[in-house]
């Protein structure tokens, strides 16, 4: 068995539906569970709904809920044409997207939503995008059969980044899935999708249909986990702000793990964890190229200093700062205590005797984290701060490279930095508006220009 992931953009449109059939056709001998990504932009589209519903734009977000009946319609239709099986898909389509409209309308009348019923409202493009899909595989003669999610994908109910339940999923998947593969059926659901122990619908955060990915295969005990998204692989930084960023072949698992952490958005960063458990090797490949040798992520590729690089925007560093901390013990597990408390999770950590500095991405608790954080010393935050990361499982051993990074980036601010211990990755934290520079000079500097063949 193997687990092969679509995202969005190899979701696109009826043309992109079907090459991912024939690339899951290529693979039916590996007995392959297919998991989707909505159609490419909706899960936007349908959060702008109801955030508009929720402002009383009822208007507006009833013309886009039009405008994805339409589009879900006319790729059902052109995939499927109007046969029964068209008739029976664009019925099922149309009355979810109904039930999103009578949504829409609830959210405006109250005038407020709740991350419930959010969750409710993003989950419907996987819905809609595996019924698809499912019907569309079927179409081009597989025995394709769709699974709704909240049937297998067990989580507890924090809605909008719900934590999944790995043992209720092994089991639901071997109950449910696992005699559908064994018939010679190809199940299909959609990613990113679960359901409380009470069947209430959740999601596990944005791009988590590669989470969805990995939790299954683990569940499963799959070969492989394949990730299809649209670029050749992982590559040596983000191919949208360094345009000569070049494929890795083969990468580590810890690698790949830190490089999601710090912003690679190819790989959601929860990805690795479960695949790891097993050892099961994830792929990422390129649906436009399916012949491409795309990236192997395992425990056994080669050591480099510096395998690729990494950032993120919008990142906030908090400072504490108290003289009594002076060789004080326990004052660290304070605070972090308090993180822990706010479930907010920190990235980068950089301490002195009298100072602790941390980053946070999520911002969602922070008036509540600064107040526990005020009887610890003075609290000081620095918004706008972006993290770029050299990531590299032999960073330890060239002594040369945080010189070199340092050097790269050219009198540009450095308000952090970090090498971790297991000396897989060097952070650095910079201003906001310096990260997409920052990776350009330390792609130049660590990887060269590629010449053009
Ligand atoms: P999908 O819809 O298939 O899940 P995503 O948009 O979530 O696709 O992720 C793919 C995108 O990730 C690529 O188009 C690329 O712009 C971006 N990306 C960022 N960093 C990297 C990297 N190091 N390697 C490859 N892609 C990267
Ligand atoms: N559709 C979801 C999102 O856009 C999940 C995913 O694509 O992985 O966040
Ligand atoms: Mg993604």
């Amino acid at each position: 068995m193997i687990v092969v992931k679509f995202g969005g953009t190899s979701m696109a449109d009826a043309a992109a539906i079907r090459r991912a059939g024939e690339i899951v056709r290529s693979r039916l001998d590996r007995r392959p569970i297919v998991v989707v990504s909505a159609f490419a932009g909706v899960t936007n589209q349908l959060l702008h709904i109801g955030a508009q519903a929720v402002e009383g734009q009822l208007v507006p977000a009833m013309a886009s809920v039009q405008a994805l009946r339409d589009r879900h319609m006319t790729e059902a239709r052109a995939l499927l044409g109007d046969g029964p099986e068209a008739t029976a898909l664009v019925a099922e389509l149309s009355s979810m997207i109904d039930e999103l409209a009578a949504l829409a309308e609830a959210l405006s009348v109250l005038g407020h939503g709740t991350p419930r019923a959010m969750d409710k409202i993003a989950a419907l493009g996987e819905q809609l995008s595996s019924l698809v899909a499912a019907a569309a595989f079927r179409q081009m003669g597989m025995a394709a059969r769709h699974v709704d999610a909240r049937d297998v994908m067990r989580t507890d109910d924090r809605f909008g980044k719900a934590e999944p339940q790995a043992d209720e999923i092994s089991d639901a998947a071997r109950r449910v899935i696992a005699p559908m593969v064994r018939a010679g059926e190809v199940p299909v659901l959609g990613g990113f999708v679960g359901a409380t122990a009470h069947r209430i619908t959740t999601t596990l955060g944005r791009g988590g249909s590669d989470y969805s990915a990995s939790l299954l295969g683990a569940a499963l005990r799959v070969e492989a986990i394949e990730i299809w998204t649209d670029v050749d692989g992982m590559l040596t930084a983000d191919p949208r702000v360094v345009r000569d960023a070049r494929l890795i072949t083969d990468i580590r698992f810890d690698e790949a793990s830190e490089l999601a952490s710090f912003g690679a958005k190819v790989l959601h960063p929860s990805t690795i964890a479960p695949a790891v458990k097993l050892g099961i090797p994830v792929y990422v490949f390129n649906s436009r190229n399916p012949t491409g040798s795309g990236t192997r992520i395992t425990f056994d590729a080669p050591r480099r200093a510096v395998t690729a690089i990494a950032g993120k925007k919008s990142v906030t560093v908090i400072k504490v700062r108290s003289a009594r901390m002076l060789l004080q013990h326990g004052v660290l597990r304070h605070i972090f205590e308090v993180f822990e408390r706010h479930r907010t999770s920190v990235d980068v950590v950089a301490t002195s005797e009298v100072s602790v500095s941390v980053t946070i991405d999520d911002v969602s608790n922070l008036e509540a984290l600064l107040n526990d954080l005020q009887p610890l010393g003075d609290v000081s935050v620095e918004r706008n701060r972006g993290i770029l990361a050299l990531v590299g499982a032999g960073m330890s051993d060239d002594s040369q490279a945080m010189a070199r990074a340092l050097a790269a980036l050219d009198g540009a601010r450095v308000h952090m930095v970090s090498l971790s211990a297991s000396g897989i990755n060097l952070t650095l934290i910079v201003d906001g508006d310096q990260v997409d520079t920052g990776m350009q000079r330390l792609h130049a500097a660590f990887f060269g220009r590629q010449v053009a063949a």
